[in-house]
Formats: C-alpha cells, structure tokens, sequence
C-alpha cells in the first residue's frame, strides 16, 4: 500500500506544531515597530550564544555571509589558501573565493565523510592561512585532530556548522577547538527561520566587535569605522529562532531516535549507513545512506510516494566550469570525495517525521534492495 506521500521536509508541520507560540512572537515584532537590529536579535545572540558555550553570537544574513564576514575580519584575501573539503555544500567554498582567497580541497574520510584530518598537513603551504572543517549531515569534524595541526602550523580554524547546530564531539564542544564557529537558519538547516539567517558564534571578543561593524556598513553607532556590508538577521528572524532554540535539542533527540530506527531496519541490506565516531553527539541534519545503484534506490523511492534527495551529487571541484576563472588547489587525490557525490542518498529526516514513516521508507528500500540482490545472482550466474 503506497499510503500517503512521504515528503523530504517537515517545516509546516514543525509550524503547526508550534503556531501559537510563533504567531505570539511575529506578532510582536509587527506591533514593536522596530525590524532591524533591535531587541529580538539582542535577546536571540544572548540566548545562542549561551547554548552554545560561546561568549559572543553575531547574527548576520546567511551562513554563506558568516563565512565570509569572518575570513574578511581575519584579513584573509587575495594569495591565501584556506583549506577545506569538497564534498560540502557551494558555499563553504564559495565564501573563500567571495574574499579572493584560495581554497585547496583535501579529501574526506568515507567513513565519517568529514575532511580527513590526516591529510591536511600535506595540503599545508607556506600560502595557508586558515583551514574550514564542515560538520557535515550533523556529524563534528575530528576537531581534536584539526586543531593540533593548526596550533602547530599557527593557521586560523573556522568551523562551518550550517548542519551541526546542537553537536557536539566525544571529549569537546563545538567553538572550543576554534576561532569562529559559522551557522546558518535557512529553513531546511536543524535550527532554521522562515527565510534566511545566520550567525558567528566565536570567544573572541575583537573578532565579535569587527563582525558587529561589518554586517551594519562598518558602523556600531553613529561613526562609520570602515567599510562594512548590509547583513543584518533580522528581528521577525531572531524572534522565530528564539522560540525554536528551545525546542532544539528535543528535535535533535527525535533525529537520532528516528536514525536509530533506520539504523535497525536498514542493517541486512546492502547500503552503506552513516557511521558516527564513539561518543559524539552526531544530530543528523541529514541521513545519508550510500549506493552505487543510487539513481536506481532513489527512482525506486520516488514511484512508492517517497521524496529521497542527494547532498551532494556533485563534489565541488566536479562542477560545470570550475573554478570559474578563480585560483584553487586540489591536494592530492578526492577519490573518497568523488565516490561519495556519485553514491549518496538522503532520505527523508526531520523530528516530525513519525515512526510508521519511517518505517515505511525502511520497508520500501528493504523491498528495492531484494530486487537488487535478484539481480547481482543474475549476473553472477
Ligand atoms: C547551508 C550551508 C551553508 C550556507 O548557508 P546559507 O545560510 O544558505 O547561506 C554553508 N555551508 C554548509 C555546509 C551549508 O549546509
């Protein structure tokens, strides 16, 4: 029985969910008068930062702007490299370019699918400025590792967290081991607002007082210090993300519930499952199990009502025209990278989702894997 459709996101639901306690906030904010850098944004930094054991949270526009504001206030720019990963969304890369600078890829661990650490001294020239591990799907980078070497070699760390918020390491949270930590609140990312947002959470305070200028056109008052931008999280923003930062780690608790139920029911078949390193808090912004019949799974998928997406099909240093004109360094091979675009599968994953949905994807693909199965005796044969 092909059921009601399973769909990929659960952000209405989510609202429904909590319609009074939203609908009470915008509503304040229209009746304040006040819409930009006002007292929602003051209350929702204080409140982030807090959660994330950081002392300073600047809100800004986007995760890609958190990026970039902060490479912009460490100097970083033209004839620099940052290393980073290629198998990530555009904009961890695309905010290095936005500053001049170069990014140098380093291949993942297929495993945890994060950078892997043990490449990155290798990748490290006399050009390096900073390196920009991502914690991709939920998942923290091995920032123990990450940070040793860049203590040793004195290069800035900037944690890209659009996917992590609320993750934490075996023996570290995330901002401990760093100069900044980038998020993002676009609506798809475990914490996101009904349009865009993001923010820098960073223990530097000269760090914090350099972003407050630049997302307000250098001016922190009345004085303009420098140049600066327009990138502002605005108050209808912040006042949504305040009242879903405290349901966040209740989600978060239903995402691993809900990977632990594809977990068990995924086991016998022949996909690759996401693996979490002993003792980390991994808060699966995404599930992503791994095929090379993935085209095949996902089609199969779709034609049982069942919306299953692919983050990333295409790895970076893989797109049409790259780079587009701009320098960039590819540190030895990214043939874990390369295998992983061509092999993953996002399944569907968000705290509204239910039980009997999942495991209903669980018995669709346990149905497509016999069928696969079928085929590889065929060919044995
Ligand atoms: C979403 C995302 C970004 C960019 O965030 P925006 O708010 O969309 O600009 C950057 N890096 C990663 C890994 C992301 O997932």
């Amino acid at each position: 029985m092909a059921g009601e459709k399973i769909g990929f996101y659960g952000h209405v639901r989510q609202y429904h969910n909590l319609k009074d306690e939203i609908d009470h906030a915008l509503h304040e904010v229209l009746e304040s008068g006040t819409y930009v850098l006002g007292p929602q944004l003051k209350q929702f930094e204080e409140e982030l930062a807090r959660y994330a054991h950081q002392r300073h949270a600047v809100g800004v526009n986007s995760g890609t702007d958190a990026l970039w504001l902060v490479f912009h206030a460490f100097g970083i720019g033209p004839g620099d490299e940052v290393i980073t990963t290629s198998n990530t969304f555009f904009a961890t890369a695309e905010a290095i370019w936005l500053v001049g600078a170069t990014p140098v890829f380093v291949d993942i661990d297929p495993k945890t699918r994060n950078l892997d650490p043990s490449l990155l001294e290798a990748a490290i020239s006399p050009h390096t400025k900073a390196i920009v591990p991502v914690h991709l799907y939920g998942q923290p980078a091995d920032m123990r590792a990450v940070s040793a070497i860049a203590k040793k070699h004195n290069l800035r760390v900037i944690e890209d967290n659009a996917q992590a918020l609320g993750a934490r390491g075996a023996d570290f949270t995330l901002g401990e081991l760093s100069d900044a930590v980038c998020t993002s609140f676009i609506i798809q990312k475990n914490l996101g607002c009904f349009g865009d947002g993001g923010a820098v959470l960073t223990n530097d305070e000269a760090l914090a007082t350099a972003l407050r200028r630049l997302r307000n056109h250098g001016s922190l008052k009345r004085s303009h210090h420098s140049l600066g931008f327009n990138s502002r999280l605005d108050e209808i923003h912040a006042a949504t993300l305040r009242v879903k930062l405290r349901h966040l780690d209740a989600w978060s608790d239903a995402r691993i519930r809900l990977a632990r139920q594809y977990d068990g029911g995924l086991a016998g078949t022949s996909l690759q499952l996401p693996w979490t390193l002993p003792g980390y808090r991994n808060v699966f912004h995404l599930y992503v199990v791994e095929t090379d019949e993935r085209d095949s799974l996902q089609a199969y998928l779709d034609s049982r009502g069942i919306t299953a997406l692919t983050h990333y099909p295409i790895a970076i240093h893989q797109q049409e025209s790259f780079p587009w004109g701009r320098p960039a360094r590819i540190a030895g091979s990214l043939k874990h990278t390369e295998r992983s675009a061509a092999r993953v599968l996002s399944l569907p994953m968000y705290p509204e989702l239910t039980e009997a949905e999942v495991n209903r994807v669980i018995e669709a693909i346990v149905a497509w894997d016999k069928t696969q199965a079928g085929k590889a005796q065929k060919v044995a044969r």
